[in-house]
């Protein structure tokens, strides 16, 4: 079992998946801490003095050099090589489609242990790529106008599913530094955004050794600052994520009273507005960090009136703040429509006069279903019953 927050009791029959898979009973290395990683060389019976050395020496292998065999390894002895290979292996999730928008936006499907499934969206932009990861097959909550939230949570992803994400996508792009090439500064993955399927927060322990793989310098290298985990709004972790974590942060906000917030974000039942901005006001300084993005989802009719924009921005006034405004992406069967263009710009001008960068976000891959809110295995398509939904919000 995780070690799920007592206050969320809807996530506790999650089961994270061992570390240790069947075939030959060989452990995976990916995904592991330095710590892990230390640890599991010593049982595999590597001497403790020399223990710092091999990990340091394999991390890079496999994070700098992204690395998939131990007989590449060859800064190691080769029986040390050998004996790796016998206890562990290098194991990620496997492509099983990838598909291209016109728009240059790419959607990988991946499969993961037990057959289930996951999406990656890679969106390249002028002078950055974001890569939007996962971090659980479904979603326990129920957001209203999401696509993964018509989708039972099948479980919590591995650290080494989460960072398996990452590597496969620098696969994909071609862009593992080749020895002896002059270190390229334009980085085709520049940034990483947990913003996929699941809800980050309820996967703490996961997500937070997942960042601090990507994170570290002597392997994917990507600073903290680079890195932005979206929640609906966990409150109890949201200063653990600041501690512990230490990236940036974006909130679904997506509306201006509690009572349209229950709607469309039910979590908000149990955190309500209030909660959830008194946890925000403490984000920058516990991470040091500059300012929290509110991603603000812009429904037709329902959230989008001038009113809405003014409420917003004295909600959170003293909050360091960018409003992402995002134009509802549809999905089928989805209950809400689009807010009309010189409605969205209406409520950006309101926000912007108000002193906030406003940025409207360019719905990416809608041809391909890759756009925030579309991701959905096709596997899976169980859809949670009305009873089930109430139970989850209730709970
Ligand atoms: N579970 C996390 C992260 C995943 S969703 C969270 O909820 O924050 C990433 C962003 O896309 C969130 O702000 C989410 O509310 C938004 N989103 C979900 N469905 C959407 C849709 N159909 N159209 C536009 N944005 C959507
Ligand atoms: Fe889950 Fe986020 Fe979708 Fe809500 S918006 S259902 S928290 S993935």
């Amino acid at each position: 079992m995780t070690a799920q927050p007592q206050t969320a009791p809807i996530t506790q029959d999650l089961v994270t998946i061992p570390r240790k898979l069947p075939e030959g009973g060989r452990v995976n290395l990916i995904g592991m801490t330095r710590a892990q990683l230390r640890e599991a060389l010593i049982g595999a019976g590597t001497p403790e003095r020399q223990a710092k050395m091999r990990t340091g020496q394999i991390w890079q292998w496999l994070y700098h050099w992204g690395v998939r065999d131990f007989a590449q390894m060859t800064n190691l002895a080769k029986d040390y090589r050998a004996m790796l290979a016998e206890h562990f292996e290098i194991a990620l999730p496997e492509i099983v489609t990838k598909q291209v928008s016109a728009d240059g936006t790419r959607k990988y499907l991946l499969r993961i242990a037990g057959g289930h499934e996951v999406e990656t969206v890679y969106i390249p932009e002028e002078n950055r790529g974001t890569l939007c990861i996962s971090s659980q097959v479904g979603c326990t909550l129920t957001c209203s106008f999401c696509h993964t939230g018509t989708q039972k949570l099948v479980r919590n992803l591995t650290a080494g599913e989460i960072v398996g994400q990452v590597m496969l996508a620098r696969d994909d792009l071609g862009e593992w530094p080749q020895p002896g090439a002059p270190k390229d500064e334009t980085r085709l993955v520049s940034n990483v955004v947990l913003m996929g399927m699941g809800e980050p927060l309820y996967n703490f322990e996961n997500v937070r050794d997942a960042m601090a793989v990507v994170m570290d310098g002597e392997g994917l290298s990507l600073s903290r600052r680079r890195i932005t985990l979206s929640t609906s709004g966990i409150v109890p972790e949201i200063a653990r994520t600041a501690e512990e974590i230490g990236c940036l942060l974006a909130v679904s906000f997506h509306a201006t009273t509690d009572e349209v917030r229950d709607r469309l974000v039910p979590i908000n039942k149990k955190w309500n507005i209030a909660a959830l901005l008194d946890a925000l006001r403490d984000y920058p300084r516990l991470s040091n960090s500059e300012r929290i993005t509110f991603e603000y989802v812009m429904l037709d009719g329902v959230n989008d009136s001038d009113e809405d924009a003014r409420r917003l921005v004295k909600l959170i006034r003293g909050i360091p703040a960018k409003i992402n405004l995002i134009p509802f992406n549809e999905w089928p069967g989805a209950p809400y429509k689009r807010s009309s263009w010189e409605r969205i710009e209406a409520f950006a001008d309101i926000i912007y006069k108000a002193g906030y960068a406003s940025p409207i976000r360019t719905p990416r891959g809608e041809d391909i279903m890759a756009a925030c809110g579309q991701l959905k295995s096709a596997t899976e398509r169980g859809r949670k019953s009305r009873a089930e939904i109430a139970a989850e919000v209730a709970g």
